[in-house]
Parts: C-alpha cells; structure tokens; sequence
C-alpha cells in the first residue's frame, strides 16, 4: 500500500517534472533561438551595405553591385 503510494507520487511528480520542463523550456528555447536569429541578422548587417544606386544589400566587400551592375566605391571597403 505504501510502495503504491509512492509509486503514485512518484508519477505525479514525473509529471509535474516533464510539466515544468516544458513550460520553462519553451520560451528558453524561444529565447535562445530569437538571440541566435538577432546575432545572425546582426552579423549579416555588418557583412551587408547598400548599394548606392539600387538600394539594394549587397556584400561589404563587393566591387560590382550584383543587382545593378554598378561599381562600388573603393572607399566603402573597410
Ligand atoms: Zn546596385
């Protein structure tokens, strides 16, 4: 009777555990993943310029706008 009781509470307190992992999982998870996607969109605006001409996003270290065609000025090269 005793080993079912706690065998009972056991369970309950399995669940109650999966429970609490999954609500404070979730928005960790969410968190981490917002983060990550804001440090990549970050890197890429640092990577990124635009173009003069087009207005379009190019590459930091591009020459030639790949949109337009035009050539980029040496100066933007950092
Ligand atoms: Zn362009």
């Amino acid at each position: 009777m005793l080993a079912v009781e706690f065998e009972m509470f056991s369970f309950v307190e399995l669940i109650f555990l999966i429970w609490v992992l999954i609500v404070v999982g979730v928005p960790v998870g969410l968190l981490v993943l917002i983060l990550k996607l804001r440090s990549i969109a970050k890197k890429q605006m640092l990577e990124s310029k635009k173009c003069q001409f087009c207005s379009e996003m190019i590459k930091r270290e591009a020459v030639v706008c790949r949109f337009c065609g035009h050539e980029q000025k040496a100066e933007d090269l950092a």
